[in-house]
């Protein structure tokens, strides 16, 4: 069985509207509108409830965290050769603050990193980068204790050469991975070794669970009476009335709802610029849509850790990233244009209009999400 997820990066942060100074209303009644109920805007909601701030949590849709993957701590992106090292060690520092945010949620499976034979980088190339990362994990303990959430800084990364390779590919395949040693055993035993060049990199980059941190805000925010969360609200306006903001949104039912607020955050994910545009507030701002596949390979017993395969972005050998569920499930990313990279899928604002454009086909897609096969 083989099915396509469709959605959409957003390459951005949440937009923080300043509206009106806290001393403007006294703290008590001080409300907080949050239009998106995404990973973004769910954690701005438990952070300012258990600060004891009045949060109003809008999602359009029936649950919130329910939109695109999020299956790796790193967006993926922490191992990519294309990306810069501030980018890098950015994302190994969002990495810890979300396994802080929600330990019950991460998936503590390594990655690794295997360069075959075609590809023109050596496994050697990402040394330094690694070097940096380590270096820079064990500065973030020293600093905190609480930030030691990837192992023992020492160990964030091994080297497998191809005689320890093939000497883990005659083990048998462990029920429940314990060391990284186990974790390689699936990778040697079912990757070509003779197609790789060495050594093979097992770095300790997580994995996550969006179930798990669907259930985990909903939970949070259920014991928080600071919050109201307003699921299947889909904000349609937004006015400023000279003391603060009212949120207009329509339910389900099709009825529509005036909310007052004094600050709005807007975490609408890849349709930030439609909120912004509410607000007439110009950005500039870049989407990107990408695709997943979701392969079944029932026969596949035991555990596996995440892959990634170098490889050119946007050629027909470009990076391939296996990421593994429960029960033989795979998503498979691939950095070409037949699995993960779509023509005309990178779209930019303009001065009159924050939300970027993506083509009817593509955006399609979005509001059919999951429902593809090929
Ligand atoms: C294929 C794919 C794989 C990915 N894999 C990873 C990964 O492994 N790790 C990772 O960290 N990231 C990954 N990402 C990126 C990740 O999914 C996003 O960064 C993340 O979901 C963004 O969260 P968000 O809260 O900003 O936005 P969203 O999750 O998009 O949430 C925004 C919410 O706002 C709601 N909304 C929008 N407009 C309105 C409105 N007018 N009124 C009310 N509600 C509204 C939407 O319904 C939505 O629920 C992946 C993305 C894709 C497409």
């Amino acid at each position: 069985m083989e099915q396509v997820l469709h959605n959409v990066r957003v390459k951005e942060s949440i937009k923080l509207e300043n509206t009106h100074p806290i001393g403007e209303n006294s703290q008590a009644d001080f409300r907080v509108g949050i239009v998106g109920g995404g990973i973004a805007g769910s954690t701005a909601a438990l952070r300012l409830s258990a600060l004891g701030v009045k949060t109003l949590l809008f999602e359009a849709s029936d649950h919130l965290v329910s939109g695109p993957p999020i299956c790796h701590l790193h967006a993926g992106g922490n191992l990519y050769r294309e990306i810069s090292e501030q980018q890098c060690l950015s994302l190994l520092e969002q990495s810890i603050n979300l396994v802080r945010a929600y330990p019950t949620s991460v998936n503590r499976r390594p990655t690794v990193i295997a360069v075959p034979l075609g590809d023109e980088g050596e496994p050697t190339d990402i040394l330094p980068r690694l070097n940096t990362l380590r270096q820079h994990y064990q500065s973030l303990v020293s600093n905190d204790a609480r930030n030691n959430v990837l192992g023992n800084p020492d160990n964030y990364y091994r080297l497998y050469d191809r005689e320890q390779m093939e000497a883990l590919a005659q083990q048998t395949l462990p029920e429940s991975p314990q060391s990284p040693d186990d974790w390689m055993i699936p990778v040697a035993k079912f990757m070509s070794l003779d197609k790789l060049k060495y050594p093979v990199v097992l770095v300790e980059e997580y994995g996550v669970s969006v179930f798990r941190l669907s259930s985990a805000v909903k939970i949070a925010l259920a014991s928080h009476t600071t919050c109201q969360v307003k699921v299947n609200h889909s904000v349609s306006d937004i006015v400023e009335d000279g003391a603060g903001w009212q949120i207009k949104t329509r339910d389900k039912q099709g009825r529509l709802n005036n909310h007052k607020v004094d600050f709005v955050i807007n975490a609408s994910g890849f349709r930030t610029g439609e909120v912004d545009n509410l607000v007439r507030a110009s950005k500039n701002r870049l989407v990107e849509y990408k695709a997943a596949y979701v392969a079944h390979w029932p026969s596949q017993r035991g555990q596996w850790p995440e892959v990634i395969v170098h490889g050119k972005r946007g050629t027909p050998k470009g990076m391939a990233q296996l990421t593994p569920y429960p029960q033989g499930f795979f998503q498979l990313h691939g950095m070409t244009q037949s699995v993960t990279l779509f023509e005309g899928g990178l779209a930019q604002s303009t001065e009159r209009d924050a939300q970027p454009r993506l083509p009817n086909n593509l955006i399609s897609k979005v509001t059919e999400a999951g429902t593809t096969t090929n």
